[in-house]
């Protein structure tokens, strides 16, 4: 039996691929990718040329789940990737992992970057204890639900959005959680990376100013202020504006 190698990409910056990715992706019988087209920029641009590039998606991944499982049952060393960043976080790489470990074979992660934890540790909020939410439902019920359970959460929130929705996304926590503080984490490891730092409502009228663009993570802090307001800092007392050019 062959292994299951989970294989952090980088989320922007092609500086964050690991030697030990660029090391397993060369080394692999077959690599498994949510995006076959954005996997081939990133494979030309390491000189990576697999024997086999599979396609796995939340669309396919029914029928190709239980294909890849029996490559590796064969005797084929599989590396999974998502679009950028961890593979199995707010993609099916998951799935695949439980049908292998339900078939015993091993699995070898292989970290590296990620959006989430770059946003948190960045984010000024505390780290002790957080949420990684991913992305909300669609619908406004839904969304209503899953925030309400949200809401007495100890911890920092962490939310995945999209550019075109973030402005919405900021209006449901702010009735849902009230005026809490968030930080709006954009283009990470990108060349503009940004930081916005306020009130849910700063954060929002900020946006209506300088339209979302590029990818977003959302930061938000938890239910018990006492943590983020013993910490040593006062950044909240207004919206500030982090802008870095790589
Ligand atoms: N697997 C990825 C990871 O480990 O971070 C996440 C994939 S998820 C499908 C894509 C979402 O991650 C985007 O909508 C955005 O919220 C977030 N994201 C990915 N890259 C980002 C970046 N460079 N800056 C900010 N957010 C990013």
């Amino acid at each position: 039996t062959g292994s299951l190698y989970l294989v952090a990409t980088p989320i922007g910056n092609l500086e964050d691929m690991t030697f030990r990715a660029v090391r397993t992706l060369k080394e692999c019988d077959i690599i498994a990718a949510e995006d076959t087209r954005q996997t081939r920029k990133l494979l030309s641009h390491f000189e990576i040329s697999p024997s086999l590039l599979f396609s796995y998606h939340e669309h396919n991944k029914g029928a190709s789940g239980p294909e890849l499982i029996r490559y590796i049952i064969e005797g084929k060393n599989l590396a999974l990737v998502s679009d950028a960043g961890l593979p199995a976080i707010s993609d099916p790489g998951a799935d695949l992992v439980a049908l292998a470990i339900q078939e015993g074979i091993p699995v070898i992660p292989i970290p590296g970057a990620n959006a989430a934890l770059s946003a948190l540790i960045s984010s000024g909020l505390p780290t002790a204890t957080f949420t990684f939410a991913g992305f909300l439902p669609r619908e406004r019920k839904d969304i209503r639900s899953v925030l309400a359970t949200l809401r007495s959460t100890q911890g920092t929130l962490l939310f995945y959005e999209s550019p075109h929705r973030v402005i919405k996304t900021l209006a449901h926590l702010l009735e849902a959680f009230g005026n809490r503080r968030v930080v709006l984490a954009r283009e990470l490891t990108k060349r503009y990376e940004e930081f916005v730092r306020g009130t849910i409502e700063e954060c929002s009228e900020w946006l209506v100013e300088h339209p979302p663009l590029g990818e977003y993570v959302i930061v938000v802090e938890g239910e018990s202020k006492e943590e983020a307001e013993s910490a040593e800092s006062a950044w909240w007392r207004k919206l500030s504006v982090e802008e870095h050019v790589t």
